[in-house]
């Protein structure tokens, strides 16, 4: 051996990619998983695109206002019954605050509805956020039970201007076939855009 890589051993053979279909796979590469995986596992996939509501323009608005109050980009409010229930946002490097790099304006908010509501509050809540949820925010928000995301930027505009994991909310989400979350982008696309300079 060389220590070069040799992309054709490194390709599965048909029976692992049956392997990994089936979810026996554990034995492989993560390397290998990867790109099967990214492919929705069936027709139950638990993504559900769905157009802005009327109220969506307001409760975008108030987490624009909560991120830009904090000369921040990030951040988020938690709806439920048709009223706000938690917020947050990232406050990044703030002086003061100790450096998390899970803060993202998502978890702030989960993490106070949690404290303040509890866990049960978020079934079928529905969260705003400026920004599309990354996949931690997304897994998260899988777990938590919430029936709707709605975002302003995507992930794809958010990458032009500073590093992403490029995994889209939806995708997460069509891997989580146990729920189903519909999912709203672009709303005050303009605003939020305004965020980030
Ligand atoms: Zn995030």
């Amino acid at each position: 051996m060389t220590g070069e890589t040799n992309h054709t051993c490194c390709r599965p053979t048909r029976r692992q990619l049956a392997r990994i279909a089936a979810g026996t796979a554990s034995a492989l590469a993560p390397a290998l998983l990867a790109p099967v995986l990214l492919k929705p596992r069936s027709a139950s996939a638990g993504a559900v695109a769905q157009p802005a509501r009327p109220e969506d323009d307001g409760f975008m608005r108030q987490a624009v206002d909560l991120a830009a109050s904090n000369t921040k980009r990030f951040a988020a409010v938690i709806v439920r019954d048709g009223a706000v229930i938690a917020r947050g946002f990232n406050p990044g490097r703030s002086a003061g605050v100790p450096r998390d790099p899970t803060a993202h304006g998502e978890m702030v908010a989960i993490r106070t509805c949690i404290a303040e509501h509890g866990a049960e509050a978020m079934h079928g809540a529905t969260l705003y956020t400026t920004g599309e949820p990354c996949p931690m925010c997304m897994g998260a928000i899988v777990w938590c039970g919430f029936g709707r995301v709605v975002y302003g930027v995507s992930i794809d505009w958010l990458s032009t201007r500073m590093h992403q994991i490029m995994v889209p909310s939806a995708e997460i989400a069509a891997q989580a076939p146990f729920r189903t979350i519909e999912i709203t982008g672009g709303v005050l696309l303009d605003e939020t855009k305004a965020l980030f300079g």
